[in-house]
């Protein structure tokens, strides 16, 4: 296979982005179709990258010519073509959240083991980036000591204003859910929300800031601040405290200025320019080892385990307790 024929579901925001990113800046690809509910964006889409447009996004999956698919079309319908990729037999990038719930992140699970093939790759990008990579190598030479605590910040200028206050859990924090399982070697057992005063900046009652507290399976604690009308930019960060030292994200490199009794640099406006680097490093990756026949990334149990921490999460919103993880044993299948 010289190039590998991709087809998209859905051609909102993100989705342009990684057609764009498929086409110009990923060898080895190329989009051969697209489809989404919106069908003039999807048509004016296809028309710009010579695809072809579905307004079904099972019909794409199941067009012979569509080898491989990337799901980045609206939360609540990643389940069902994931799904149908599952049975379709191809290959499938399915951006987060993998499902909304923990039952429908389970049936995938159980569907993908049910076919005997790793099918699924989870849209984690943070897994790719070059400054948690890291990170991950200085905490895993063991030379940290053993990590005690993490501090980590979510912050976007501002939100959707159709977003509901678990958003800041399922569409926000479920990053750094994952990137924390995967810095840490470590599962996540109990989770707490804590509601500081909301910023006059939130107009539809939406819950923000908040603080969450996880705690691990070792013992670490973690805390979460996701703010999403912060008003100043888009920043990530975070910090692991080990016994013999801390380590901690840089911000992006910007150049620096210093004028009028000043010195500065530019914090990035959102994720897009944020993460750039590990979308490409990340879909570059995805090609390859779809070429290859396998999957080498977070995994559709990465995704299960994400929203079961996830769900913790809500009910604590609802109980204002510490609230226990319910996550099963990970299946052999999924120890790669
Ligand atoms: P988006 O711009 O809103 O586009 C998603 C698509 O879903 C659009 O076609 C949109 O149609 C449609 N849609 C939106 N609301 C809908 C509704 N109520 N009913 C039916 N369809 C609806 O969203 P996006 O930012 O591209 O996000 C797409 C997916 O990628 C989401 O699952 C999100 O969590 C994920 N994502 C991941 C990252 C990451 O860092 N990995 C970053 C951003 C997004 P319209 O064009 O008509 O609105």
């Amino acid at each position: 296979m010289t190039v590998l024929q991709v087809g998209v579901i859905g051609t909102g925001a993100i989705g342009r982005t990684h057609i764009e990113r498929l086409t110009n800046h990923v060898t080895g690809a190329r989009v051969v179709a697209v489809s989404d509910i919106n069908q003039e964006t999807a048509q004016s889409v296809a028309a710009q990258y010579g695809a072809k447009c579905y307004a079904q996004g099972e019909d794409l999956i199941r067009d012979p010519e569509v080898q491989a698919v990337v799901v980045c079309s609206w939360d609540p319908t990643h389940e069902k073509y994931v799904l149908a990729a599952i049975e379709a037999g191809k290959f499938v990038f399915c951006e987060k959240p993998l499902a909304e719930t923990a039952d429908s992140c389970r049936n995938i699970v159980k569907q993908e083991m049910e076919s005997g093939k790793h099918l699924v790759q989870v849209g984690f990008m943070r897994r790719f980036d070059t400054d948690y990579r890291a990170m991950k190598a200085r905490l895993d030479s063991g030379s940290m000591g053993a990590p005690l605590m993490a501090h980590c910040v979510h912050r976007n200028a501002t939100s959707n204003s159709q977003y509901e206050t678990k958003v800041n859990v399922t569409g926000t924090a479920i990053h750094e859910i994952d990137v924390m399982r995967w810095l840490l070697n470590d599962d996540i057992v109990a989770a707490k929300i804590v509601q500081p005063r909301v910023s006059k900046y939130v107009k539809n009652g939406q819950k923000d800031p908040q603080i969450i507290v996880f705690q691990t399976k070792t013992g670490i604690i973690i805390d979460v601040e996701t703010f999403l009308h912060c008003q100043y930019g888009y920043d990530i960060q975070c910090e692991v405290v080990g016994e013999e030292g801390t380590i901690r994200l840089p911000d992006p490199a910007q150049v620096i200025v210093r004028q009028k009794a000043k010195c500065s640099f530019d914090i990035l406006e959102d994720w897009r320019y944020r993460f750039i680097d590990a979308y490409n490093i990340e879909f570059q990756s995805w090609v390859n080892n779809t070429k290859a026949g396998i999957v080498d990334g977070p995994t559709a149990w990465d995704g299960y385990a994400a929203i079961a921490v996830a769900e913790a999460c809500l009910k604590s919103r609802e109980t204002g307790k510490w609230e226990a993880v319910h996550i099963e044993e990970t299946p052999e299948f999924y120890l790669i």
